[in-house]
């Protein structure tokens, strides 16, 4: 039986059947990883040893006759700004490269209640800034569909994993867009639940608000199942919702009444689009259509500021929440010590530990972040930008008075040549164009595939909600791939 050709689900019921063992999954997972992952970089650290420990595990829970989670013993990825005990927890910064954490996050301790195999640790963009995972301070990844190609970020490795058939589902975070971005470049599923949905705690932080960890998959059955595993309140995270967990698995498999589908004409037809990925969005609009659904038109006028206001508002909490590393508490300190005998030593540590240790483009955001904070100019920017983070909100409140769910493009363009963007930083940041604004409001977002381009690189769509409707979002998707007889096409590697 060829392990790997499976969903999650489907996976876990062969376990749970006892068809294949969870030893059997892994190994042949931690075996693709070893062939193709030369080529491709999506793991910062594999732990095989770990993981077959968790696999036996599972596998005698399952001998013992245990009723275990419906993804028990299943592989998956984690992002490396999620923190584990076990190994190092880098978020692909120098800074961090040796640095280990004293607890698990909340959704890792989660995966482990529900018996998950954790496979390895995911190459990302520093501390989550960017969009091509090139801001990795360790190496680059490679887009399976194309290794010239930029995976797309920051959760590149998380998205390139699975894209790759290295594990089935992953974990990345999402700020202003880290999911569901290198998931449309790379072919693959990923949602960005509702803000505070899933607990924050022990993700490492960016923008704090704006930060959230959300799924990767091949399918958005899989999604809703990894989704109901890291769901829920969690009292270490001030912002996590206090309300109970829907069934998002069993919701999302009722049939869709009435739907109304918001679209954007404006953005459709703009320039901004790369021609494919509006053939193949028109096509999934006509889908729709044809189940029943209601196309209504709708307007967003103040998203077009919605990268300025998130780029002062990510770059001001990162600069604040980045002040922790001095090379005193955490990671890196710099071994420069010419300056030893002076009254200066310990700033000049400080600041020689923080320059050695950031990545440019990490420099650059606390450094705008910092601007925009500091006395003088915090009325022009920072406070602008709150004010247009609660118009941009409004927007959307008012269109979903009138539609259930927003349909659009994930990105912009399709995957971009690996270097194309690495010298323009605003090219880059415009990758965001289309994701930012569920960020900003706190909104559930979901973006699956929906063809190729002539070249053979993936165009994606877009799903957003109203706050608190995952469900429906993950049920549109799931709808959509039921209609449309989604089976996910591999990459040749
Ligand atoms: N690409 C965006 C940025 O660079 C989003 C990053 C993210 O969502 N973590 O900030």
């Amino acid at each position: 039986m060829d392990l790997i050709n499976q969903t999650a689900l489907q996976t876990a019921r062969l376990i749970r059947e006892k068809s294949a063992t969870s030893r059997e999954v892994t190994q042949a997972y931690l075996d693709r990883i070893q062939l193709t992952d030369a080529a491709i970089g999506s793991f910062v650290n594999v732990d095989a040893e770990s993981a077959l420990a968790i696999a036996d595990s599972v596998d005698q829970q399952i001998l013992r006759g245990q009723t275990l989670s419906p993804l028990a013993g299943v592989p998956i990825a984690l992002k490396d700004n999620l923190c584990t005990t076990s190994g190092v927890t880098s978020c692909a910064s120098k800074i961090l490269s040796n640095f280990r954490s004293p607890y698990d996050a909340t959704v890792v301790t989660k995966l482990r209640d529900a018996s998950l195999v954790v496979v390895g640790k995911t190459n990302m963009d520093e501390f989550a800034m960017g969009s091509s995972t090139e801001n990795s301070s360790f190496f680059t990844t490679k887009n399976p569909w194309n290794f010239e190609m930029a995976p797309g970020g920051s959760s590149g490795g998380s998205a390139a994993c699975v894209a790759a058939q290295q594990a089935p589902l992953s974990l990345g975070s999402d700020t202003g867009g880290s999911i569901r971005q290198p998931a449309s470049l790379c072919g693959i599923c990923g949602f960005k639940p509702t803000y505070g949905r899933v607990s924050r705690y022990g993700l490492v932080a960016f923008a704090s608000s704006l930060d959230q960890i959300g799924p990767f998959a091949n399918n958005c059955e899989d999604l809703a199942a990894l989704l109901q595993i890291i769901a829920g309140h969690d009292a270490r995270d001030s912002t996590s919702i206090p309300s109970s967990v829907p069934n998002f698995s069993s919701e999302i498999q009722e049939p869709i009444k009435d739907l109304r589908i918001g679209i954007l004409p404006e953005l459709i037809n703009s320039d901004n689009i790369e021609s494919s990925t509006r053939e193949n969005l028109l096509a999934a609009i006509d889908v729709f259509k044809a189940n029943g659904a209601k196309i209504i038109e709708v307007a967003l006028p103040y998203a077009k500021y919605g990268i300025p206001t998130y780029y002062v508002i990510a770059c001001s909490e990162a600069s604040s929440n980045l002040s922790r590393y001095s090379g005193v508490h955490y990671g890196y300190r710099s071994t420069d010590r010419s300056n030893r005998d002076s009254a200066d030593a310990l700033v000049d540590m400080i600041c020689n530990s923080r320059s050695e240790g950031f990545g440019a483009e990490v420099k650059r955001r606390i450094m705008l972040g910092t601007y925009a904070l500091s006395a003088g100019y915090y009325d022009a920017y920072y406070l602008k930008a709150l004010q247009l983070r609660r118009l941009i909100g409004n927007d959307f409140a008012t269109a979903f008075n009138s539609v259930d769910i927003i349909l659009g493009p994930t990105t912009p363009s399709v995957a971009f040549k690996l270097g194309a963007k690495s010298t323009d930083p605003i090219s880059l940041y415009l990758e965001d164009l289309f994701t930012v604004g569920a960020n900003l409001a706190g909104l559930p977002a979901l973006s699956i595939p929906s063809g190729f381009t002539k070249d053979g690189l993936p165009t994606a769509i877009q799903m957003q909600g109203a706050a608190m409707q995952d469900s429906l979002v993950l049920q549109c998707g799931h709808w959509f791939q039921k209609w449309i007889g989604y089976q996910p096409t591999w990459p040749k590697l």
